[in-house]
């Protein structure tokens, strides 16, 4: 089929515009809070289509937008009055299990990824979420369970199809244009549009469990203290975590993904601190059993946020990364407790992640010890400001400790947050590289790096 909807191009995919069938549910991504609409949405069959529609959306000098999974909290993929360029359709992940590599496209979602290698007992990081889009997850970095064992999903990148701002199809690697092939290593949709990820698998497995006990939050500060200090030196297996919520229990939790009844020193570790906080408060709070402790699979467990994390809600978060947590800043977590509203956690990093020389891929914070993030859900759009501020005000009491951000977790929090989510190192070299393939920003709803002409 070859469409055109009024633009100076045919495509081989669809081509939506104000009214098609199909529009509305097309600009819809999964903050529900997102509500924009593109003059043209390119449903993009393949990269011949994403290369007429860069060409197409320059002529015509409109803002472009790229659509991975839907899942950036700020909407960055759809822009108000432009170009969305919706790789949906190339969603295909295939999996060569004797090279263990797979190779992924550009607008699949993790669920696909997790799925096809499993088949093979294989396995590469990928997030929580399994209807997160690789685009832009692995764009960023790309943190999950098996993240401290076999690294990011950006570590795991053995070269990448991507479309330039000049329309042209070009493949990144070590070897070829070894420049691009370090920025898309954690630099976000700023340098091209990715058409498709080739990425390295590892035989993980296809068992994992989960642990978690409840405590009491006004009686934890020992507790999550002696998690989380546990935290780094764990197997790396394991990622170790604790969450709080509004009005509800500390939960101290761990992931382990292989077999499960290695896990059993670590359960029993957990199970020691939970004496700790004690758990008699709790029986008012929360009506979930204090510990829980679950053999599954993989895959199973790479869903069991799905739910939690639906489409359609009104979302803000915010977030930070941390690498020391004296006393105050776990009294702090504790505290976000007595908000009205919102969820917060602190996840363990380190392990494969720190392995990896800072300078060697665009993601730089190997030495990070935590994420901390806290976020809220809500359907009114009248409580919009004033859960936005409770994130905000929580996210407050832990920024004495912050060293920065996960580009991927950011809010549309301009230049300053941008160059938090790099330093200067980083954010300079991601300028230049920039300069070389992208000098007009064609690529700018993004976490933006502008050009950096020396
Ligand atoms: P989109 O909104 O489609 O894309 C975001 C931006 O990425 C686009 O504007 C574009 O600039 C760029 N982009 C996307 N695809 C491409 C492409 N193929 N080529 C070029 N540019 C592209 N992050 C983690 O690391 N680990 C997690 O476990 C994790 N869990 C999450 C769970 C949920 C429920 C959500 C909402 C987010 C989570 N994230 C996680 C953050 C996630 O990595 C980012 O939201 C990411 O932007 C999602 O990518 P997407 O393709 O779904 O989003």
């Amino acid at each position: 089929m070859t469409t055109t909807a009024g633009l100076p191009a045919t495509f081989d995919g669809d081509v939506l515009v104000p009214g098609s069938p199909g529009y509305d549910a097309a600009r819809t991504v999964w903050n529900g809070a997102v509500d924009r609409r593109p003059a043209y949405v390119v449903r993009c069959a393949g990269s011949d289509d994403v290369r007429t529609a860069v060409r197409v959306a320059r002529e015509l000098g409109l803002p472009l937008g790229v659509r991975g999974g839907g899942h950036s909290a700020a909407g960055w993929a759809v822009p108000d009055g432009g170009l969305m360029i919706d790789l949906t359709p190339l969603r295909g992940v295939r999996v060569d299990p004797g090279a263990r590599t797979a190779h992924v496209g550009g607008g699949a979602l993790l669920g696909s990824l997790d799925a096809a290698a499993q088949e093979h007992g294989l396995a590469t990081t990928a997030g929580i979420v399994s209807h997160t889009g690789i685009g832009g997850l692995a764009l960023g970095g790309g943190v999950g369970w098996l993240a401290r064992q076999v690294g990011l999903t950006c570590d795991n990148a053995l070269g990448y199809e991507v479309v330039t701002a000049e329309g042209e199809l070009v493949r990144a690697t070590p070897d070829e244009h070894p420049d691009l092939f370090w920025a898309l290593r954690g630099g976000g949709g700023n340098f091209g549009v990715v058409t498709r990820f080739d990425l390295a698998l590892h035989d993980t497995g296809t068992q994992a469990l989960t642990a978690e006990v409840d405590l009491d939050p006004a009686r934890g500060l020992d507790a999550l203290r002696a998690w989380l200090t546990r935290a780094h030196d764990a197997p790396r297996r394991a990622t170790l975590y604790a969450e709080v919520r509004a009005g509800g229990p500390l939960t101290l939790a761990l992931v382990w993904v292989g077999p499960p009844d290695e896990a059993a020193p670590l359960v029993a570790e957990l199970d020691g601190l939970a004496g700790l906080g004690g758990r008699d408060g709790l029986s008012g709070l929360d009506a979930a059993p204090a510990r829980r402790v679950t053999p599954l699979s993989y895959l199973d467990l790479q869903r069991r946020s799905d739910v939690g994390a639906a489409h359609g809600y009104r979302r803000y978060a915010k977030s930070h990364y941390v690498r020391e947590l004296p006393d105050p800043a776990l009294e702090a977590f504790l505290a976000h407790t007595e908000a009205d509203v919102g969820a917060a956690s602190l996840v363990a990093y380190g392990g494969a992640i720190a392995n990896v020389d800072p300078a060697a891929t665009s993601f730089a914070h190997r030495d990070v010890r935590f994420e901390y993030g806290v976020g809220a859900r809500w359907e009114d759009p009248a409580d919009d400001e004033r859960h936005s501020a409770t994130c905000r005000r929580l996210a407050a009491t832990i920024e004495p400790w912050s060293v920065g951000v996960y580009v991927n977790a950011l809010g549309a929090e301009g230049t300053a947050g941008v160059r938090r989510a790099y330093g200067a190192t980083t954010y300079a070299r991601l300028g230049r590289v920039k300069a070389a393939w992208d000098p007009e920003n064609v690529f700018r709803l993004n976490q933006n790096i502008p050009p950096l002409v020396r």
